[in-house]
């Protein structure tokens, strides 16, 4: 195998500590993701040499402070390959960058409408779109994805000339699967509906390219991509972008305001009111500039040779069920019939590895698979061959000692 994580881990430091007398074992990348030196460092460079609010002053370091800010929206753009700066507007994450677009779109919406998503959603791009279709009278309708997240030819009846917004995720954050996305946004596209692509989960395995796809808005979060929290992106088309009201108001998105009116900004300040987050617009560009560095596709190919390599260990083994596809995911998600995933993920933790245990936030989808939650462990690129075969090891230690005779 051409790549070495052991080098890379040098840029991580938080990973060689101990955790309770063990290694630390990280394997919960897919909730958040650890950051590299270059991150930190952009945050900190920030607060020591140039902090001053954006947009606003005209002195030395608010100048230095806009310059940087904007050059971090450049940064994100191109890593996205967005056509301009103005494409990308700052968000707090996923979550609200979905929430901006369900806001915003809400005065196009009318009763009978629909809004369509896949069954294999995060709340997050969920929760928005059954409120809006509460608040609208639109009807919300879920395309019964298998899975295994192949496209199946009566899925395209989902796609009426009723169907306003089409949702969905790139890459599942509960079990790994891609979503069949170009013959859904295709689709989407023959009944003139808007598509968003929810990216949270693929932004750091993946090169994105938003014109290839060609969807109206791509969403992500900072944090799971090696850069800080509380910063994410919202990515748009011209045209989509215009047309959102809103979500927020206040300074920073108006041009020019009376007691009677308001004129607002041109974008993409028009949907970002008040001072933004300016440290994590910085780390965020810096975790692109990490990523860009390296050699996407080996980085790629690693992590998926991990969650391989776990996936056939365990997959052996009769009463581990695994909900991950064989090849091509980062993480694999698994239950054992009978043994609480809480209970595998505490003696996990007390031996030093981190993975998680839950319903991952997508509670429709783990009915689906008629579980209440699922083990998952995600891996990023600084993560080694040992560290996944201890995961096997001591997962299955746990099994052993918690399985009644
Ligand atoms: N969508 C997916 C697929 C996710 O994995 C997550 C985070 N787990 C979100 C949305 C929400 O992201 P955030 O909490 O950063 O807003």
């Amino acid at each position: 195998m051409a790549f070495d994580p052991h080098s890379l881990r040098q840029d991580f430091p938080i990973l060689s500590q101990q955790a309770y007398d063990h290694p630390l074992v990280y394997l919960d990348n897919a909730a958040t993701t650890q950051k590299p030196l270059s991150v930190l460092d952009a945050i900190q460079d920030y607060y020591r040499s140039f902090n001053a609010n954006v947009h606003r002053g005209a002195h030395y370091l608010s100048d230095n402070a806009t310059t940087r800010f904007e050059q971090a929206r450049d940064t994100v753009a191109r890593f996205i390959n967005a056509p301009e700066q103005s494409h990308i507007i700052w968000s707090k994450g996923t979550t609200e960058a979905i929430n901006m677009v369900a806001y915003g779109l809400e005065h196009l919406l009318e009763k009978g409408d629909e809004i369509l998503i896949t069954s294999l959603e995060h709340h997050a791009n969920l929760v928005p779109w059954q409120q809006l279709a509460f608040r609208t009278g639109a009807r919300l309708r879920i395309l019964p994805l298998t899975s295994q997240g192949e496209w199946e030819d009566e899925y395209a009846s989902y796609f009426t000339d009723r169907t306003r917004i089409f949702a969905t995720t790139q890459v599942s954050n509960a079990i790994g699967v891609h979503t069949p996305l170009q013959a859904m946004l295709t689709q989407a596209k023959q009944h003139n509906a808007f598509t968003l692509v929810d990216g949270a989960q693929a932004v750091a395995h993946y090169p994105i390219d938003v014109q290839a796809l060609d969807c109206d808005f791509y969403v992500f979060s900072g944090h799971k991509m090696y850069g800080p929290t509380g910063i994410g992106v919202l990515y748009g088309k011209s045209h989509a972008l215009e047309v959102l009201i809103p979500y927020q108001t206040g300074g920073e998105m108006v041009q020019h305001v009376t007691y009677q009116s308001t004129q607002f900004n041109t974008l993409p300040y028009r949907l970002e009111a008040g001072t933004p987050h300016i440290e994590g617009a910085i780390g965020l560009a810096a975790a692109c500039e990490f990523l860009t560095q390296q050699d996407r596709h080996a980085l790629l190919a690693w992590e998926q040779s991990l969650a391989h390599r776990v996936y056939t260990r365990l997959h052996k083994e009769s009463h581990v069920a695994i909900y991950s596809p064989e090849k091509h995911t980062t993480l694999v998600s698994l239950s054992v019939p009978n043994i609480h995933t809480l209970d595998l993920n505490a003696y996990l933790d007390s031996q030093g590895i981190a993975v998680r245990a839950g319903s991952h936030c997508a509670h429709p989808l783990m009915s689906q698979l008629g579980v209440a939650g699922t083990l998952r462990a995600s891996f990023a690129c600084y993560n080694t061959l040992e560290e996944a075969d201890r995961f096997c090891d001591v997962l299955l230690e746990a099994i052993d000692l918690l399985t009644d005779e």
